[in-house]
């Protein structure tokens, strides 16, 4: 029997998700993506996910007949309760707490939830998302430890047996785009430079070598470093 294996990767229209969506593509037979809208500052994020995945349908015939439904989560409550300059019209700053202020506290085990609800529904027991230890900010939420928690306490309580994929867990930024690269060729990396969207700021401003962006927030510092260090095959940071 031929049985097909059905993911549904947390997408939000950035470098990591991309990638996640595209690792995601090459390796499962029906992949559906989940998007969470929570009033983000910048819409623009909405829109670039979206363009992603025309673009990804459009010029990778090999992953479109596998692509699925695309769900939109609107969860607004957690834009009302964050303090965050994603979601309010604060400068970006360091909370002195460790955290920059771009943190929206628990965001990923949110998520987590709602994907593992929407699965649940779909009949898909494969998760893919793209939090990574190695990240700048070192946000508790995207370490493997919580995250083997939270699938945990999924499983419990939705009495489910949900698997969760991170890909890029290990890896550095640059590591991120070699990995885009072995997946889908320059054209895959190319389509994630034009189309995804990481900048703090929501600006898509000019087109640098790493992608669109304002080029001076933490976001778009950590993005065109991982560039770079990916150019110069320098993988371990
Ligand atoms: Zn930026």
């Amino acid at each position: 029997m031929n049985i097909k294996i059905k993911a549904l990767v947390l997408f939000s229209g950035g470098q990591d998700s991309a990638t996640c969506l595209a690792w995601a593509l090459s390796r499962f037979d029906h992949v559906e993506t989940v998007g969470f809208d929570y009033e983000q500052r910048h819409m623009v994020e909405m829109q670039c996910r979206m363009d992603v995945l025309a673009h990804i349908k459009a010029e990778f015939p090999q992953w479109a007949p596998k692509m699925g439904k695309d769900h939109i989560i609107d969860i607004p409550a957690l834009g009302g309760i964050s303090e965050t300059s994603l979601t309010r019209d604060i400068d970006i700053d360091d909370t002195g707490d460790g955290l920059p202020n771009t943190f929206v506290p628990g965001r990923n085990l949110i998520f987590l939830n709602f994907a593992a609800a929407v699965a649940y529904n779909r009949g898909i027991t494969q998760l893919v998302a793209g939090m990574c230890e190695a990240d700048f900010s070192g946000y508790p939420d995207c370490r493997k430890e919580t995250l083997d928690a939270a699938m945990k306490a999924i499983n419990l309580g939705m009495d489910a047996d949900y698997s969760l994929s991170t890909p890029l867990m290990h890896l550095s930024k640059a590591g991120a785009w070699k990995l885009a690269e072995d997946l889908g060729g320059k054209a895959l990396v190319d389509l994630i430079v034009q189309k995804s969207h990481t900048c703090y700021t929501g600006e898509r401003g000019d087109l640098h070598a790493w992608g669109h962006g304002c080029g001076a927030c933490p976001a778009c510092e950590l993005r065109a470093n991982g560039w770079a260090n990916y150019v110069t095959g320098t993988f371990n940071r």
